[in-house]
């Protein structure tokens, strides 16, 4: 069973050949599941009691943020499929003429058929998976949730059954950076997913209440990267988008343009939540809030380029790893098929 390729996907849904500005819609922060690294959970007090967002609002910022330029609409979370009206906002983006109308996800909902089957026909078009661990109960304790691997790997199924075009999400953690090469292996061989996000774990939220258990440091995740990378290499594989999040390039030399999010940003896209927006500022949210330089930076060829790497792995590592680059390294040769 595969999914649909990326050259498919961009024939049959019209999607723009280059990576055109995001919409991020974070429709609320309810989940059904307890992710071990979750930088948002309701378990914890700043997220608890915060508002979901009013669909007149969605309505509002697809309008807005479609003017502004955006042509791809992520719904994200908390989980998006459990936000009552998740319906509506994909058949309005689709009204408005969005061409990417995705949605980040855990999978729990998907695994119902009737569900799946509805979400398509109102137009979304893309689904992101969230997997972190190829051993069914590993990703069960990952997720804190009995049977969420089997409810994933279902909504997977449920996605490809309905021509939804589909990637997938892992937050790499100490519990499965060593599995890395074998879950994109696993997803790539029994679904045909071409576009991975292999995230960094941001020490943030849950994440840094559990980062006993978690914290790996990037020294020790890169070769299991470039393994994996090489096996997308070896499948002349075309991702969509970019695929390492949460990387600076001194730690991976040579995998600059698959970084997604290490540049200080010059063409932002349009972040949404609830009680706030940031319309042309989404990354640079990110960088003003997060992320730090060192004094060894300024010795960087990238220094005015680099939004620097999160203050929370400083807190847990120091700043050894991040050393000034001299010159470019020959490049990985892997592409995604839209470019910034
Ligand atoms: S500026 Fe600093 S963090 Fe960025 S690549 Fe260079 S050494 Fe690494």
């Amino acid at each position: 069973m595969n999914s649909l390729s990326t050259i498919e996907a961009i024939k049959k849904y019209e999607w723009p050949y280059h990576r055109t500005k995001v919409c991020e819609i974070t429709l609320h922060y309810k989940c059904n599941i307890k992710c071990v690294f979750c930088y948002s959970s309701p378990e914890l007090d700043e997220w608890k009691n915060k508002n979901p967002m009013l669909i007149s609002n969605v309505f509002k910022d697809l309008i807005s943020s479609y003017q502004n330029g955006s042509k791809i609409v992520q719904f994200i979370g908390g989980e998006p499929t459990i936000y009552p009206e998740l319906d509506k906002a994909i058949l309005f983006a689709k009204k408005k003429g969005y061409k990417v109308i995705q949605i980040v996800t855990n999978g729990q909902k998907m695994a119902d058929p009737v569900f799946a089957e509805r979400i398509k026909k109102a137009g979304l078009n893309s689904a992101s998976f969230s997997i972190h661990h190829i051993i069914p109960q590993k990703h069960d304790e990952t997720v804190r949730t009995p049977g969420a691997f089997k409810k994933t790997i279902k909504g997977i199924e449920n996605a490809i059954k309905n021509e939804i075009y589909v990637t997938a999400n892992i937050a790499i953690t100490a519990l499965n950076y060593k599995h890395i090469p074998d879950m994109v292996k696993f997803l790539y061989d029994n679904y045909g997913i071409e576009t991975y996000s292999l995230i960094a774990a941001h020490f943030i939220g849950i994440a840094d209440k559990n980062s006993h258990k978690l914290k790996v440091s990037y020294s020790d995740i890169v070769p299991y990267v470039l393994k994996t990378l090489s096996f997308l290499e070896s499948k002349n594989i075309l991702p969509v988008s970019p695929i390492l999040s949460n990387f600076v390039p001194c730690v991976a030399p040579g995998c600059e343009h698959i970084i997604s999010d290490w540049q200080i940003p010059f063409n932002d896209d349009d972040l949404y939540l609830p009680e706030k927006s940031y319309k042309n500022s989404m990354y640079l949210h990110i960088t003003n809030t997060l992320r730090m330089k060192t004094d060894k930076c300024k010795k960087c060829i990238y220094f005015n380029l680099c939004a620097g790497f999160e203050k929370s792995y400083y807190k847990i590592f120091g700043g050894k790893e991040f050393e000034p680059i001299k010159t470019i390294s020959k490049p990985v040769a892997i592409s995604p098929f839209y470019k910034h």
